[in-house]
């Protein structure tokens, strides 16, 4: 994949983001999804381990409309804007239709929201499997229950929603637990789908 800069930041263009998602599922490689908008490129600036963790993510996508403009404007060429929430929602419905067997695990959010979203997101998308979920509140001795649960149950997609910047350091802080899944920092995913 090729990768352009967006303030020093590298960021991939490229025509179908799930399609490519699925093939490292397919080929068990392990990949770290930052969804990449302006607000994110300035805490960058400011904090250097959330550089460093973007810089060292396997796909970078254009979230935001003001990087989407920046990449128009180095490329020369249409470039497609694509939301985090919009990314997430292809890839499970990819995941319905294509690999019903894929084990999906949503981490973050208020006591009980992961545990609605996923509830909601099984509801309308056939074929999908969200084989765990965890509140994003928790004490140090629940998020090493969640490692060991993480560790056990080797899901091939985890979407963590705990906000820029922790979700991105904590993918990469504990991304090996996983090595083969996709892991993707959603945001306030959860919120919306939990209604
Ligand atoms: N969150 C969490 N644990 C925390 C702090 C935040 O699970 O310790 C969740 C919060 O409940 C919300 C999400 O992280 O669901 C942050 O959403 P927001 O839309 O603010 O994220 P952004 O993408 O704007 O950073």
């Amino acid at each position: 994949t090729k990768a352009f800069s967006v303030l020093g930041i590298p960021v991939h263009v490229m025509a179908n983001y799930p399609a490519w998602l699925l093939e490292c599922l397919k080929q068990g490689k392990g990949t770290h999804v930052v969804t990449l908008n302006a607000e994110m490129t300035m805490q960058a600036e400011r904090n250097g381990s959330l550089a460093k963790v973007i810089q060292d993510a396997d796909l970078v996508i254009p979230d935001g409309a003001g990087v989407v403009l920046y990449l128009r404007w180095l490329l020369w060429q249409k470039v497609q804007r694509c939301p985090g929430i919009e990314l997430a929602e292809t890839l499970l419905r990819d995941l319905g239709q294509k690999q019903p067997d894929a084990k999906v695990f949503f981490y973050g959010g208020a006591p009980g929201v992961a545990a609605k979203a996923a509830e909601f997101c099984q509801q309308r998308i056939p074929g999908l499997t969200i084989t765990g979920t965890h509140s994003g509140y928790h004490s140090k001795q629940e998020e090493e229950q969640l490692r060991q649960t993480l560790s056990q149950l080797q899901p091939q997609v985890i979407f963590v929603g705990l906000g820029v910047p922790r979700q991105e350091l904590w993918i990469a802080e504990n991304r090996h637990l996983c090595p083969h899944a996709i892991w993707i920092g959603v945001g306030g995913s959860f919120d919306i789908w939990s209604g």
